[in-house]
């Protein structure tokens, strides 16, 4: 289905939210499945909402997940004249018509309305006046909406879904300083960059249906529309701040992978059977909107976690540790990132984000600050007297150090000292990285070297205030 323009039209008055994130996933699936195009488009005309640095993160947040778009991105707050334009054509063909009611008198009807238990709606009192414009006055300009009969949208997601036309009102197109509404601006934009699918989120179901009578006015084809159910916390609430990390630059700081929240995204309101574990390529030849589900979806941080852990593991840990740097708060020279990588294999198997992942690297580029209160139990004169031992293991394999061989000699130290090597082992642990759980020590001692284990072997019998001897 080449020919297929879908849009993505964030308003960046804020962080973006993760469920808009998958908006923009579904669009750009859309698009690289059917061969066509993803475009950007930033509403930008809550002027004092929107911001320069909420774009500039939209579009960081949109390139660290790879989401690439075809055209230059729109910038709506340029494009003011030509919706005015548009609003101005609808008065000539007779589509629209100025209103001059005051915002009292409106409020006043609403008031009135509201009070007597009705639902209020304009009343088209200016609608049939043929009131020319009067230079004196500033009128909004609003839309003449069909009155009788019904729309049905034949939603990709939804299905059809038909509305009676008396349930819509003639909405505002500009408003009374001149500015174009937002109703208004979506519909001029969509059309004038050929949009032919809108999908988002079904929040915005209710203005669809006000923006077929906009295009029906103009005359314009109108696009096919999918409606994506909204993402609910694990209390059933929408998702929101409340719930944790709700926008997408959250699970950056938190450290989750682009693959993997691209994959959980996915999976997020569309399935492919049961697969769990799904690749952005074939994310890309899977992709319809027919198996999008209609209910809203529950955010499961597990699963996300779960995947994190996964696309950790199968990552090559080169890049890994280009995705770390960022989280190590240290310059990296060669030696250290020589460290890291040998003792990558093991740090990723245990690694549920990146911020784990760099904070157990430490182990290999820094000595312990502190020691975990749990250490205590391995700090016994017992244990110290046995690393008092290992360090003069250690010094005789100064020349050559090797896993195998340290190992083989710490056991039969405990052999011939009557005690489970695993007590050792724990010593050592806290002794070389402060906690009781890390990869095995031998394999940190091969990487870090003797001089390096025996320097924190000493710091901790000296912590313990025992004097090595
Ligand atoms: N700017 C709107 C939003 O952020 C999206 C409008 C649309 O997709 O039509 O919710």
């Amino acid at each position: 289905m080449a020919g297929v323009r879908v849009r993505f039209a964030p308003s960046p008055t804020g962080a973006l939210h993760i469920g808009s994130v998958r908006t923009a996933l579904f669009n750009w699936l859309y698009a690289r499945h059917c061969g066509g195009q993803f475009l950007l488009r930033i509403e930008d005309t809550d002027k004092e909402r929107s911001t320069k640095e909420n774009t500039e993160a939209i579009f960081k947040i949109l390139r660290w997940l790879r989401i690439d778009w075809d055209e230059e991105p729109v910038t709506q707050s340029e494009r003011i004249d030509r919706h005015r334009e548009v609003a101005l054509e609808l008065l000539k063909s007779g589509n629209a018509y100025y209103c001059y009611c005051t915002q009292e008198e409106l409020a006043q009807k609403k008031e009135i309305t509201i009070k007597a238990g009705g639902s209020y709606s304009y009343d088209r009192k200016c609608r049939d006046t043929g009131m020319q414009h009067r230079p004196d006055t500033k009128p909004v300009i609003r839309l003449k909406t069909q009155i009788t009969g019904t729309t049905t949208v034949n939603d990709m997601i939804q299905g059809d879904v038909t509305i009676d036309h008396s349930r819509l009102d003639d909405l505002v197109l500009l408003r009374s300083d001149g500015s174009p509404t937002y109703m208004l601006s979506v519909v001029v934009d969509d059309h004038d960059m050929g949009i032919t699918h809108v999908i988002r989120g079904d929040d915005h179901l209710t203005n669809t249906f006000r923006q077929i009578q906009i295009y029906k006015a103009c005359n314009w084809r109108i696009p096919q529309f999918g409606h994506i159910p909204l993402i609910y916390g694990p209390d059933g609430a929408k998702l929101s701040k409340r719930h944790g990390a709700a926008s997408a630059n959250d699970y950056y700081s938190l450290g989750y992978l682009p693959s993997a929240l691209l994959n959980y995204l996915v999976r997020l309101g569309w399935s492919h059977g049961d697969d769990e574990i799904i690749s952005r390529e074939q994310a890309i030849e899977w992709f319809d909107l027919t198996n999008v589900g209609k209910s809203p979806s529950r955010f499961d941080m597990a699963k996300l976690q779960n995947l994190n852990s996964h696309y950790i593991r199968q990552m090559a840990n080169d890049s890994l540790l280009d995705y770390m740097e960022p989280f190590l708060g240290l310059q990296l020279d060669e030696d250290k990132r020589g460290k890291i990588l040998r003792g990558m294999n093991s740090l990723k198997e245990r690694a549920k984000t990146i911020v784990d992942l760099a904070n157990s690297s430490k182990i290999y580029t820094e000595s312990p600050v502190a020691y975990a209160s749990e250490c205590a139990k391995y700090a016994t004169s017992k244990h110290l007297e046995l690393l008092r031992a290992v360090c003069e293991i250690l010094g005789s394999h100064s020349s050559q150090i090797t896993e195998e061989s340290l190992q083989q000699d710490i056991r039969d130290m405990a052999a011939a000292a009557g005690i489970k090597l695993v007590e050792i082992a724990q010593a050592l642990r806290g002794a070389l990285c402060g906690r009781l759980v890390s990869p095995s020590v031998f394999e940190i001692i091969a990487i870090i070297g003797w001089q390096e284990a025996t320097k924190r072997i000493e710091n901790y019998i000296r912590h313990f205030n025992v004097t090595p001897r």
